[in-house]
């Protein structure tokens, strides 16, 4: 991979900064300084993937022949600094970096045709319904169960921490469809075309930061027909697995986290220190957020290690580590964030946070935002697997070397 400056690229950066400085509306752009977990405000966020679709450019990684865009590495790359530059709102991850990829790899020709389309423009969102009470760490253990009854599946269970089921109108699942042998062996992997079926009960969780982001989903003898599987019955493990490697990896995330450590230290220069100055002038700040920096900069090594190819990022073991390092490297950012934003951090402005609100916020939208992005990344060592049984794969993983 090679950034150094040429031509072709700067013409590809300076076409993609015209279009991020004309192309999103005021209520696109606040969406995104308003984003405070991986979950940006939903309507502005889908209203943005619409207008990233117009121009062709919603899937940047997908194969050309199902509507990515061919780019190198390099214009991948560049398109991601400068999204981040300017604070745009990440799209939603459930279909465009999950579901989507999946299908791709292992649906078949009618599924990539029926759902491919819909994850691309934005008009489907997919909810992922793994965990469920009593099975998170230990997935295989999972209990809701699908019984074949004719052409279809009758579904019975609970799924739980379902990300914005609430928003979703499609969700992909894991069901159990036999308890003979290993438990990993019983298990398959559905698309459901809606989230309203007959016996389908959806309710949202308030989370720590005051909002309603997960939910717990109830099945009462939901039916959906054979055809929604993916795979073969009992393959669902490996499927899912499959699937996990996209969520735990091959993601560029240090463009944004660089644009998080400037907006730190534009805040810090705008806090006065309690020893005169700013707070940006003082030494333990400039070596706390060194410290940050640094890993950054590691961690933005390791991505273009990664978005090469490079040999060692193709362990096995990669997207565990990646995952380790990004989240925690998030919660330090944000601890930095309210350390600096002191006791403005500490009112609760649920409704200065809503896009367009009407309520003005107390602070700056930097002492607004603190808290809650605070508490949401406290999750981010949970999902997609923790990171203690992250550290336990890459452990298992190296003592097979
Ligand atoms: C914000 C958020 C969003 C989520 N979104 C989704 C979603 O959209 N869809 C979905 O299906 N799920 C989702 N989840 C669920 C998530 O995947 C689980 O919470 C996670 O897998 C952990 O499972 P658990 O909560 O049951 O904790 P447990 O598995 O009970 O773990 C409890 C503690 O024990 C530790 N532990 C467990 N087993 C081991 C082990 N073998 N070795 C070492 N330590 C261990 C864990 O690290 C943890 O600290 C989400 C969770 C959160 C918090």
């Amino acid at each position: 991979m090679n950034l150094d400056q040429n031509p072709e690229l700067e013409a590809f950066r300076a076409e993609v900064a015209e279009f991020f400085d004309t192309a999103p509306t005021e209520a696109i752009r606040e969406a995104g300084r308003r984003t405070t977990s991986a979950f940006a405000p939903f309507d502005e966020t889908i209203a943005w993937q619409r207008i990233l679709n117009d121009k062709g450019w919603a899937a940047p990684g997908w194969p050309v022949e199902y509507g990515g865009t061919g780019w190198s590495i390099e214009q991948r790359y560049v398109f991601s600094e400068e999204y981040a530059r300017r604070d745009l709102p990440p799209l939603l991850p459930n279909g465009l970096k999950m579901i989507g990829p999946l299908i791709i790899d292992k649906g078949s020709e009618e599924q990539k045709k029926r759902y491919l389309p819909g994850i691309l423009s934005g008009d489907d969102y997919w909810t992922q319904g793994y965990s469920e009470p009593g099975s998170g760490s230990d997935l295989a253990s999972l209990r809701c169960a699908a019984v074949r009854d004719g052409d279809d599946y009758v579904i019975n269970g609970s799924k739980i921490w379902t990300t914005l089921a609430h928003r979703a109108n499609r969700m992909f699942m894991l069901v159990r469809t036999s308890t003979e042998g290993r438990k990993q062996a019983g298990i398959s992997f559905l698309l459901l075309d809606r989230t309203d079926y007959p016996g389908m009960e959806i309710r949202p969780i308030v989370n720590l930061a005051g909002e309603e982001e997960q939910c717990e989903v109830f099945f009462e003898n939901v039916r959906v027909p054979q055809s929604s599987r993916v795979g073969e019955e009992n393959d669902g493990w490996a499927i899912s697995k499959h699937l996990l490697t996209y969520e735990r990896g091959a993601n560029v995330t240090a463009p944004q986290m660089w644009r998080r450590v400037q907006r730190i230290r534009e805040a810090a220069q705008a806090a006065p220190s309690p020893y005169g100055g700013s707070l940006a002038d003082d030494p333990v700040f400039q070596r706390d957020l060194g410290e940050l920096a640094a890993d950054v900069a590691s961690l933005e090594h390791v991505e273009k290690l990664a978005l090469s190819g490079h040999p060692f990022t193709r362990d096995i073991a990669m997207p565990s580590m990646n995952k380790i390092l990004g989240t925690e490297l998030t919660q330090r950012l944000t601890v930095m964030m309210t350390r600096i934003a002191g006791v403005a951090a500490l009112p609760r402005q649920l409704e200065a946070m809503e896009v367009g609100a009407a309520a003005e916020p107390l602070g700056s939208e930097f002492e607004l935002t603190a808290m809650p992005w605070y508490l949401n990344s406290r999750a981010t060592t949970i999902y997609a697997g923790t990171n203690e049984v992250q550290r336990d794969l890459i452990a298992r993983t190296l003592g097979r070397h």
